[in-house]
């Protein structure tokens, strides 16, 4: 049975924008997984430490065989292979994969909650959603659209590929 699984990805260090590319081939070559729909690039400011660069983000959905845990184990597996290098809490990075909803699933588990925490006040997280899928629910009915990181935010921008 197949699942339907939301990934936010984000770069700001090492050509952010080829990180956020060579992740979403990456992501398509998932085992038991398919591709089925990738955002725009977006650029933003940083969340937290500001002397950092803008970051590159977007969002895939894929279409994935992977339990929640197998799927987050494939995501920090690839963080490995683009050589994240995590030294300090919302400090740059090369890649970040976050799974934002699996379903209409739930979880509140140590290594993984679902939701994601912040999908909902994350303008570059809930902006790229919304490109894909415009009418999106999270599991507790609520419409994306309607959440205040649905509105224009100045420092969000759409890249030009
Ligand atoms: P952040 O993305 O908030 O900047 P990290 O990427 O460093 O932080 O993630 C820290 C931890 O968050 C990971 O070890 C992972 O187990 C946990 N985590 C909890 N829920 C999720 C989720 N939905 N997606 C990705 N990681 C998650
Ligand atoms: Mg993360």
């Amino acid at each position: 049975m197949s699942h339907r699984a939301w990934i936010g990805l984000g770069s700001n260090l090492d050509h952010p924008r080829r990180q956020v590319l060579s992740a979403l081939e990456d992501l398509a070559g998932l085992p038991l997984t398919k591709l089925s729909a990738c955002s725009s690039l977006y650029g933003s400011r940083p969340v937290g430490p500001q002397d950092q660069p803008d970051f590159v983000n977007a969002v895939a959905v894929l279409d994935t065989r992977l339990s929640p845990l197998a799927l987050l184990d494939q995501l920090q597996a690839l963080e490995q292979r683009h050589r994240r290098v995590r030294k300090r809490h919302w400090g740059p990075r090369t890649l970040d994969l976050d799974l934002l909803l699996y379903d209409d699933r739930v979880l509140d588990l140590p290594r993984l909650v679902v939701p994601h925490p912040w999908l909902a006040e994350r303008a570059f997280v809930v902006q790229p959603m919304l490109e894909i899928a415009p009418e999106l629910c999270l599991p507790n009915g609520q419409p994306l659209n309607r959440l205040s990181a649905a509105a224009p935010s100045n420092d969000l921008k759409r890249l030009s590929l």
